[in-house]
């Protein structure tokens, strides 16, 4: 199996079909960059890595451990909340809109999850935190309210607060759509250097292509629910080989 397995997920609401008998391997410290039209799927497979989403049938599991199931002997039987919870536990998320606590101060965002759910103690959480703000370039700024920074800044506060509990496995769902051309950029550099400077294995879904060429070594192509495009990014964006690939990049670029 792969660090990342999708085998045979599919997922339906009423009758829209949004996966389709799924089925693909990310391998550890890869990062893989899902493009698509809108509605192809590309934010229900990262929902569901965050247990967010769950599929009607198909299996997926990090690291040999599923999500949803555990082994019994040869069998496979619907995984207990607390199975589901620690395989969960190595995978974070950042989103479109930021999602900081509001009524916390830059600091304490960074540090909630590595003090409550890691139990780091708390003096060792707070100089990771810094580091991780210095490195987001905003040590000034652990002090203030999320209200008090600009969206760019809040964004870099959620990857800093993402990486703070040491992830295997880090999403990133369209987090430049709600920003500025300009701010945006600060964001994609910071995001620049984690891929540089950490291991950990990233899938992102972006519209920002020269982003998506920068970072990742892989591009999958989404559309209906099904992965019609697998390939390098230099080889996606240069030649793609399916027609619908052609048509969205044309759409984008
Ligand atoms: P993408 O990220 O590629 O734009 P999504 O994974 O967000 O696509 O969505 C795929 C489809 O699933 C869309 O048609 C969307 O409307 C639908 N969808 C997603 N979540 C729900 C939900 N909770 N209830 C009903 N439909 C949903």
């Amino acid at each position: 199996m792969s660090f990342i397995d999708f085998h045979q997920v599919s997922k339906r609401f009423g009758d829209n079909v949004v996966l389709d008998d799924l089925s693909f391997g990310v391998a550890n410290g890869e990062r893989v960059t899902l493009i698509g039209p809108s509605g192809s799927g590309k934010t229900t497979i990262l929902r569901m890595l965050m247990t967010l989403t769950k599929p009607d049938s198909g299996t997926i599991a990090i690291d040999d451990e599923y999500l949803w199931h555990e082994r019994r002997g040869d069998e496979l039987v619907p995984a207990g909340e607390a199975h589901t919870r620690k395989v969960r536990s190595r995978v974070t998320m950042v989103f479109q809109q930021f999602n900081l606590f509001p009524n916390m101060k830059v600091l304490r965002n960074i540090t909630e999850a590595p003090v409550h759910v890691l139990g780091t103690p708390k003096d060792e959480a707070e100089a990771r935190a810094r580091d991780l703000l210095e490195m987001v370039g905003l040590q000034s700024k652990a002090d203030f309210y999320p209200s008090q920074l600009s969206g760019g800044q809040q964004q870099r506060v959620a990857i800093a607060r993402a990486l703070a509990v040491e992830p295997d496995i880090l999403l990133l769902d369209e987090v430049t759509s709600a920003l500025d051309p300009e701010i945006a950029a600060e964001v994609l550099d910071v995001l620049r250097d984690v891929a540089k400077t950490s291991d950990v294995t990233m899938l992102l879904v972006t519209h920002a292509m020269r982003f998506a060429r920068d970072v990742s070594n892989r591009v999958l192509m989404f559309n209906e629910g099904k992965i019609i495009e697998d390939a390098p990014p230099e080889q996606m964006f240069n030649e793609p080989q399916h027609e619908r690939t052609r048509g969205f990049l044309r759409s984008v670029l």
